[in-house]
Order: structure tokens, then sequence, then C-alpha cells
């Protein structure tokens, strides 16, 4: 809306929600949506899920925030859980995605600073990336529509291209700290990381001493089938980030790190006023109740399975429209031919909605509870939508 109080820094759709239940949003005049989008991969146990509202609730009623000045028992509680379901031995709490990796490069960076290595800074990132839209994470993700108009950019990032091992064994140098990478970036384009390049970085990181820091703040907390993704891989990172899916649609971020990586970040090295606050920690763990329940991830890549079937199928059926379908477990994407707004836009006159990706992708993000009844659904809704863009197109030229 321009004329409004707000920043115009979005280009939303002129939609407004009332209330959400399940896969579903619903708008004040009864409208209803599929929900394939999941506020970009954050609702990840759909909308109003009972027990999250019941955690969320019940500790909105008892105690809302003291600071990190004391104990918190949800805190310590989520921390040792992640510990336990991850290769992480340390948690950092924080309040979003951006956050999240700001700690990790932080990490990084002390790790080698305790170490009396204080010249290794460098972190080498990707082309492609997406790491958030404060001053460090746009320089890490270093695209130039982020970093415009924003002065310099933080020194200490070194870009190659996403995948390339030679170009990344060619940026290792002396100052090298890190690695920073997505297991399958999002914003960039549903683009996985092979698990045999994956692998060939931890083995570059071990040769030269650096650390592998990952960004599962969209592939984590069971989207594409495993806890987080770079388990498809077998090898375990040093350093990760998570958000989004972790709070279900509270605000919620963490850094994970092995206790080796974490050793420099002792008391008063780093810190944050609400991070791991106890409401977040009621729905974090509350998220983990369902997410770590036996048979849950195991379902999810079933189901994402079931999907991106079905969206080979459409690819086949409409090859004027569809390139080809991507990723793994519920992050999927089709890269279109005509350009993802437009069909991002006859999606939602299906009343389905997505999420837009670079490399012109349309972003399937169904939340993890998505019935096989709903993925039917979706799946028809998309055929009416590209089947309604084609005679359009034949009626329009
Ligand atoms: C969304 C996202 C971020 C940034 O998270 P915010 O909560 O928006 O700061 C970072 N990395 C990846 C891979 C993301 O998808």
């Amino acid at each position: 809306m321009s004329g409004s109080a707000l920043y115009d820094t979005y280009a939303r759709a002129p939609l407004a929600f009332e209330r959400g239940e399940g896969c579903w949003l619903i708008t004040e005049d009864g409208t209803r949506y599929l929900d394939f989008a999941a506020g970009i991969a954050v609702n990840s146990l759909g909308h109003a899920h009972p027990h999250l509202v019941a955690a969320l609730v019940g500790q909105a009623g008892r105690l809302w925030h003291v600071s990190n000045l004391y104990e918190i028992p949800g805190q310590r509680r989520l921390g040792e859980r992640l510990a336990a379901a991850t290769f992480a031995d340390r948690v950092f709490f924080a309040n979003s995605g951006a956050e999240a990796l700001e700690c990790a490069i932080k990490t990084a960076r002390r790790y080698h600073f305790v170490n009396g290595a204080e010249n290794r800074t460098r972190i080498i990132t990707f082309e492609g990336a997406f790491h958030g839209r404060t001053l460090a994470t746009i320089a890490a993700g270093g695209q130039k529509k982020y970093l415009e108009g924003f002065g310099p950019p933080v020194a200490g990032f070194d870009q190659v291209p996403f995948g390339d091992l030679q170009a990344v064994e060619k940026a290792i140098g002396p100052d090298t700290a890190a690695i920073l990478v997505e297991p399958m970036q999002g914003e960039g384009g549903i683009r996985r990381l092979a698990p045999a390049a994956m692998r060939r970085l931890r083995e570059l990181c071990d040769a030269h001493g650096l650390l592998l820091i990952l960004d599962e703040v969209q592939t984590g907390i069971g989207r594409t089938g495993r806890f987080l993704a770079h388990e498809w891989s077998g090898v375990s990172p040093d350093i990760a980030a998570i958000a989004k899916g972790i709070g279900g649609g509270f605000p919620l971020g963490a850094c994970l790190a092995t206790e080796e990586a974490a050793k420099g970040m002792t008391p008063g090295v780093h810190g944050t006023t609400f991070g791991g606050n106890p409401l977040a920690m009621a729905v974090g763990n509350a998220v983990l109740d369902i997410v770590l329940e036996e048979g849950f991830l195991e379902e999810v890549a079933r189901k994402g399975l079931l999907l991106k079937q079905g969206l080979a199928a459409i690819a086949d059926a409409f090859p004027d429209l569809v390139e080809e379908v991507r990723g793994e477990g519920l992050m999927l994407g089709l890269r279109c031919k005509v350009p993802n707004t437009a069909v991002q836009k006859a999606l939602r006159e299906e009343k389905l909605l997505c999420a837009p990706a670079g490399e012109n992708v349309v972003r399937l993000l169904p939340p993890l509870i998505v019935g096989d009844e709903e993925i039917n659904d979706a799946l028809e809704r998309i055929r009416a939508a590209l089947a309604a863009m084609r005679t359009h197109a034949q009626a329009g030229g």
C-alpha cells in the first residue's frame, strides 16, 4: 500500500489474512488459500497448530522475558535437545536467520583468534547465496542488488561460483577462516549442493584448518526430510545457523557449533537482549516435540517425493511453461520458462500460495504437516493455473 506509514521495501501481494488452520490461510471474507509458501519455510507445522498454541499461551501466562542475566530453563532444554539431535555441542539463541549467521561468522573468527591466528578472518562464500540483510550477511551473500547504496561492504568475504570446488581451492589462502554455504540455496533458486561436493568441502576444511559453516536457516528442521539437510551428505559442519522452521512462526534463530569451534565464545564476547527468551523457547521446544517424533522426518521425505513426482508429471505436460523440477523433501522448485512472477500470480488466482526464488524459480514450501490430499489438491491447482496461462497466452498472443 503506497501512502502508508510503512517503509516501501516490500512488493506485497494485495492480500491480507485473518487466520490460519494447518496448511490453509483464510482472508476476512472467508476465502481459503492453500499455503505452499508457509511464511517462506517458517510455518513448519502449519498455522495455529494446537500443540504450539498451547505452548505459547501457557508460557505467556507465566513469564515472557527475563534477559540473559538469568538462567532460562527452556533455553537450556532446547539447547540440549538441539545438541542431541545434531552434530553440535553448543547453541546460541538469536531472533532471526541473519543474527544466527552473524553469530556463526563471529564464532569462526574468534576460533582462529583464540588459536593465535588473528589474521584468519576471511570466509569463502558462493554466488547466488542468501544469508540475510544485516551489513555482514549482505557482504557474505555478495549480491549487488542487496549491497548497493549501503556503503563499503563488510570486509572478509571471498566469493566463488556455487559448487565450483576448484575455485574454492584456489580461493583458500593464509587468511582464510572458514567456508560458508547453504546445503541447498533457497532464495538462490533451490540449487542443491551435491553431497559429494559437501564432502569435498569438508576435506578442504580439514586439510587447511578451516571451519565449515552451513547456513541451514531454510533447509533445517526437517525441511528436506532430514533434521538438517547436510545429513544427506554424511559429513558434519563445525558451525550451522538455523532459524525459520525452528520457531514455527515465532521469531527464533540459533547458531549451533561443536565444542571446539565454539571455544572462543567466552563470557562477554557476544550477546543479545531478546535471544532465547522464554516465549521463543517454549515454542521451539514444542516444535521439536513434533519434528523429532518417531517417523515424522520419514513422512516429510515420503510426502516430498509424492509432490516432486506430481510436479515432474506437470513439467512433462507443460514443457512450454516449466523447464525443470528441483529440490529435496518439501523444499521444491519449478524452474519456469515464463516469468516466475507470472506463474506465482496464476497460482494465486487458483488460491495456491508459493514463493519466488532466483533463476526464475517458483518455490513450493508447504508446512511439513501437509497431507497427501492437500498435496494432490495443490498439484491440481498448479495444473489449472498453467492451463489458464496457456489459454491466456494463445488468446492474447
Ligand atoms: C531467510 C534466510 C536467511 C535470513 O533469515 P532472516 O530471519 O530473514 O534474517 C538466511 N539464510 C537463509 C538460507 C535464509 O533462507
